[in-house]
């Protein structure tokens, strides 16, 4: 999108997992007239993305905001939302699932960790008897693994959850945006997402919706850290229409825009567009005769684990340049034991984009002999 009679901005398309694609108006709208955050008409811009975003996850959601990544609102989630008494259950399946379970241990929090294969679809039964036999309060789940692309059947578990009066704690960032989630129906009380994924916003801010009876009984928790603390940034936020300290004020405008553009698009209309730039992406992978880590059932259709070709002749570096001077960045893998690369289709991308990279891969591939 850009009718704005500005320059267009050199394209690059980023097939890394986030920060995304951004549109061209998305860019434009961090550039504007200095503002103090304080004045009234920053904290209403921040007021009405705050109800906004709510709107995406529900109804009766509170959004929280943090200046800071994908992770701060995971650390701020984690950090905030077990009290010294609870026992929180992590599922590890992957690099983000890991991370969460780093956080819990940093915090000194009283959990255990469930590891399941970072790309075999998770034993649901297994992980829900965990959780009566080990008398968990809490359990911390990521929606879509993006080391891998593997999609988690978290509603299902978070259902089960609820109805064993277990509070849940989602990192949905890559999934947020392009994955219709309703909190109330998916049985999510808190889940954290970022500006700069699907949403497709600049990097900067980190979200935190949060089910309004959940969010109440965190009230009274020991406050563990300072600036993250969530209860802490949600209540100043109401009393005052501030965040209580500086806000990433241009990517606040920028955030603004791809929330504007998120509703002309619509989510489900979105994962409809990512989900045809995957479709290409497989077909390509299929016909150079590259297998994915995951199997196409379990896969979220958002990022894909392809493994790398056996020969000598393949280099992941050699790929990324070559898709680099074509304006594509591409992505390493990020399981250990397993060698793959990883191509994201999420952001402001469109199917004949993902066809023209798929035609420089078995361009690559061809090079190589992988492919005749
Ligand atoms: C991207 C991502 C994060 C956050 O990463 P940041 O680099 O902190 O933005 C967390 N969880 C998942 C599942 C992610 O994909």
């Amino acid at each position: 999108m850009n009718d704005l009679n500005l320059p267009k901005v050199k394209r690059e398309i980023l097939l890394n997992p986030g920060p995304a694609t951004t549109t061209d108006s998305v860019k434009y709208a961090q550039v504007c007239p200095d503002i103090c955050p304080r004045e009234k008409e920053f904290g209403d811009i921040m007021k009405w993305i705050c109800h906004e975003l709510s709107l995406m996850a529900g109804k009766d959601i509170e959004t929280v905001l943090f200046g800071g990544s994908g992770t701060a609102a995971d650390e701020a989630m984690l950090s905030s939302c077990v009290p010294d008494n609870g026992k929180l259950l992590v599922i590890d399946n992957g690099a983000y699932g890991e991370r969460m379970a780093k956080i819990a241990g940093v915090y000194k929090l009283n959990y255990e960790v469930y590891k399941s294969s970072g790309f075999l679809p998770l034993e649901g039964d297994k992980i829900k008897e965990k959780l009566l036999k080990g008398k968990f309060t809490h359990l911390a789940i990521v929606y879509h693994e993006t080391t891998t692309g593997l999609l988690n059947p978290a509603p299902d578990i978070c259902k089960f959850c609820h109805e064993h009066g277990i509070v849940t704690i989602i990192d949905a960032v890559s999934a947020f945006a392009a994955i219709s989630i309703d909190m109330n129906r998916d049985c999510f009380d808190f889940m954290a997402a970022t500006s700069n994924k699907n949403i497709q916003g600049m990097a900067g801010i980190g979200f935190v919706f949060c089910r309004k009876d959940a969010l109440d009984k965190i009230a009274s928790y020991p406050m563990r850290n300072y600036y993250l603390n969530l209860y802490d940034q949600y209540t100043w936020f109401k009393k005052t229409g501030q965040t209580r300290f500086t806000p990433p004020v241009q990517s606040m405008y920028a955030l603004r825009q791809a929330i504007i553009e998120t509703k002309l698009e619509g989510i489900e209309n979105r994962y409809a567009r990512y989900s045809a730039c995957w479709d290409i992406l497989v077909k390509t992978a299929e016909k150079c005769g590259l297998s994915m880590l995951v199997a196409k059932e379990a896969q979220s259709k958002l990022i894909t684990a392809i493994t790398e070709p056996l020969t000598d002749k393949y280099s992941f570096d050699a790929l990324h340049d070559l898709a680099r001077e074509n304006g594509f960045t591409i992505y390493p893998g990020k399981l250990s034991g397993a060698n793959t690369f990883r191509i994201a289709n999420i952001g402001d991308i469109r199917p004949h984009e993902m066809q023209g990279f798929c035609e420089l891969l078995e361009t690559y591939m061809r090079s190589i002999g992988v492919v005749q």
